[in-house]
């Protein structure tokens, strides 16, 4: 198998995109390209040469040699606060990829889409609905997005105006904005049914977030018919439905 090579990227531009979340567009020299659903890994050097490397989805289709990421803050991680905190325009870091091969949404694809997302597991979804609007493609998606409250949604504005064959459903875990009827709490067998495809349309799930969270989509989307093929998950880590959805 090939190894990826370590390649120097230079942060270009930062983008707030809640109190505890930015996204970080990075310069990489001679990016190869890349597809929607894939990550990076990002590896920080301290002075001492002490080295940390974390894995990071990437968050739109590639822009020549520009990579977008949008980072978490983990309170008490070790790399993610660096990366929302620390890290200022023109810094380098090393990236490593594009990585991952079955993840990933193909603009060729005639398959409806469910992409579930809990918190900043939205960040490959959204590369996907990107690439799809990029690409022109009329293949309908529909979008649930669990997240703990309207405070943690990323890119609101770009979202807010989704356009057409795009559904979105928002299921917040623990405040609603007010006039929402759903009650604030964890996805449910409801939520994937209302917001998602039959399965008898056989539409290709994507399911991304904290390891908990992951489960029990995956498990709803089962107990709904939904062929284990075409159930595709990412899991960030974390045990739990995580504190970050
Ligand atoms: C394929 C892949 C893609 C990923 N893409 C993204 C992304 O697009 N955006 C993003 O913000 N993160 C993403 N992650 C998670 C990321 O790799 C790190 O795990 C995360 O940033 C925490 O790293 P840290 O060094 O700050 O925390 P650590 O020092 O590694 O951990 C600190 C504590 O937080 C817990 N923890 C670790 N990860 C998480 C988590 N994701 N949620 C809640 N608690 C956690 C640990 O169990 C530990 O107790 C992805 C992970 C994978 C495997």
């Amino acid at each position: 198998m090939r190894r990826l090579a370590w390649r120097a990227a230079e942060l270009a531009e930062i983008v707030t995109e809640t109190a505890t979340a930015r996204t970080l567009r990075f310069r990489v020299p001679e990016w190869p390209g890349h597809l929607a659903g894939q990550h990076v890994d990002v590896r920080l050097t301290a002075e001492d040469g002490y080295t940390a490397q974390r894995s990071y989805s990437l968050a739109g289709p590639a822009d020549g040699d520009l990579v977008d990421l949008t980072v978490e803050t983990v309170p008490d991680g070790e790399v993610s606060p660096y990366l929302t905190q620390v890290i200022e325009v023109g810094d380098q870091v090393e990236l490593r990829g594009p990585v991952g091969g079955w993840f990933v949404w193909r603009p060729e694809s005639k398959a409806p889409v469910v992409l579930v997302a809990g918190g900043s597991g939205i960040v490959p979804l959204m590369a996907m609905i990107r690439t799809r609007r990029q690409a022109g493609s009329r293949v309908p998606f529909r979008l649930l997005y669990s997240l703990r409250d309207p405070d943690r949604r990323y890119y609101a504005e770009e979202l807010r105006s989704p356009g057409p064959g795009l559904d979105i459903s928002y299921l917040y875990t623990r405040s609603a904005p007010p006039g929402t009827s759903r009650p604030p709490g964890r996805i449910m067998l409801d939520d994937l049914a209302e917001g998602g495809w039959p399965a008898t349309f056989e539409p290709d799930c994507y399911v991304c977030g904290p390891t908990g969270f992951v489960e029990a989509a995956a498990d709803l989307l089962l107990a709904l018919g939904h062929a284990p093929e075409r159930i595709r998950t990412e899991r960030f880590g974390s045990s739990g439905q995580g504190e970050l959805t």
